[in-house]
């Protein structure tokens, strides 16, 4: 008999697994439909000997010391902070928008005062802030919009940003200064051996059995558990009763050239041309020194695994059906990106299972068999 189940080996599922293994000594079966751990964060070694990230680019940033405390337990840390650029009418420019930006793409050379001027004389007035396109004209005005933000939104989604949540775009800033990095949080790192080895260590733990290749309904009516936890998709979990939650997917094209180098930084953006967002070249965050390079292109659509939920208004009341019947469930835990239909890095998540855990540790007693080792192990 386990403890827990949990359902999804990604950040989620393993972090939940991790604290209930060593902070209450009981046992849990961790399973994965697919063949690895670490969820969209696993990275490997290709053929050609370079890490990569096998579901896209994963930048570690959090302004959490507690979680990054906690991951440090599992890694050490290589010092990354990441910048993009964008190929804009030709230009290779930096994204998030800043005043480089503007004077590289204008032939302007604009102070920071003046660019507040530059950009309040474009921005549309807007009464209230509610699409990803309000955010972005009545910041910066229709002309860059269009440049850097609709194309590439409609590609990522497949809607207009008009049609999404003003939160999708405000997660990308505009500076009136010359920073251009993607990311400002406080801590900015990538694992220094990549994300599946911080996985391996989190996951050593003699009350943690795995099962890989493994899909919950495989399982379901075979193991004898007491509770479970479930980090895949909420709408699947209840058999689409009230419609399917759309979530947004990719196809990843992974390239590896033979030559050292491919684009100057991490990440280029395609806004205006291809059918592909983005281009990710590994080795600018991994560091790893080697003759070839391996790239990833990104292909939005529609069908294949589920990476993105889709914030927008109607989206939100399907997953509210969905998260009354959640409630109401004794003795189950939806937690995750998937689970909470939520658009969460894995910052965000660690603190979502690190919390759910608190709540696990309030609220239920200890197991007989768990407290009777715990207090053994305690002696
Ligand atoms: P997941 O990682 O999706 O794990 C869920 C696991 O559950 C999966 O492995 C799945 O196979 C398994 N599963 C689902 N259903 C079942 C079932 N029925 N039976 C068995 N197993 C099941 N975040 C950042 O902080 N920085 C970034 O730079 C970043 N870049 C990203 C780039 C891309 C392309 C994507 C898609 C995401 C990115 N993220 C980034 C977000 C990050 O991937 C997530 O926040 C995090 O991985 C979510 O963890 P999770 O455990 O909730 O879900
Ligand atoms: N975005 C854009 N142009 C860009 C970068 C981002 O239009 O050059 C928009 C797009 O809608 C994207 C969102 O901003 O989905 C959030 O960008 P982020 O880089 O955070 O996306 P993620 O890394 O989560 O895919």
């Amino acid at each position: 008999m386990f403890d827990w189940l949990i359902v999804g080996a990604g950040f989620a599922g393993s972090v939940l697994a991790e604290r209930l293994a060593s902070q209450r000594n009981e046992r849990v079966l961790l399973i994965d439909r697919r063949p690895h751990i670490g969820g969209n964060a696993y990275d490997r070694y290709n053929d050609a000997g370079v890490l990569i990230h096998q579901y896209g680019p994963h930048i570690f940033h959090t302004n959490s010391e507690a979680v990054f405390d906690y991951l440090s337990q599992f890694t050490r840390w290589r010092p990354y902070e990441h910048r993009v650029l964008a190929e804009v009418d030709g230009l290779l420019v930096p994204i998030p928008i800043n005043l480089e930006t503007v004077n590289r793409l204008y032939g302007l050379s604009l102070d920071s005062d003046q660019l507040a001027q530059w950009f309040a004389s474009r921005a549309e007035r807007c009464d209230e802030i509610k699409t990803s396109e309000d955010v972005v004209v009545s910041t910066v005005g229709r002309e860059l919009y269009e440049k850097f933000f609709r194309g590439y939104t409609k590609k990522q989604w497949g809607v207009e940003p008009s049609q999404l949540d003003k939160s999708v775009t405000a997660r990308v800033p505009t500076r009136l200064n010359r920073d251009d990095r993607y990311f400002s949080d406080a801590y900015q790192f990538m694992p220094l051996h990549g994300y599946t080895r911080m996985f391996e260590r989190m996951l050593d733990h003699p009350n943690i059995n795995r099962m890989l290749n493994t899909d919950f309904d495989d399982v379901r009516n075979e193991v004898s558990y007491r509770r479970l936890i479930f980090t895949g998709p909420i709408d699947e979990y209840f058999n689409f009763r009230f419609g399917k939650l759309p979530y947004r997917s990719l196809r990843f094209e992974h390239i590896t050239l033979d030559k050292p180098r491919h684009q100057p930084v991490a990440v280029v953006n395609y806004p205006q041309t291809h059918a592909y967002t983005r281009v990710t070249e590994y080795k600018h965050l991994t560091g790893q020194e080697h003759p070839k390079t391996s790239l990833t292109y990104e292909f939005p659509t529609d069908d294949g695994d589920p990476y993105y939920p889709v914030p927008r208004a109607e989206n939100a009341e399907i997953y509210k059906r969905y998260e009354k019947l959640a409630i109401a469930q004794q003795n189950v835990r939806f937690v995750g990106r998937l689970a909470t239909y939520r658009y969460y890095n894995m910052d965000q998540v660690v603190g979502q299972a690190l919390a759910t855990f608190r709540r696990i540790a309030k609220e239920i007693p200890l197991s007989d068999a768990a407290f009777d080792t715990a207090s053994v192990a305690a002696e």
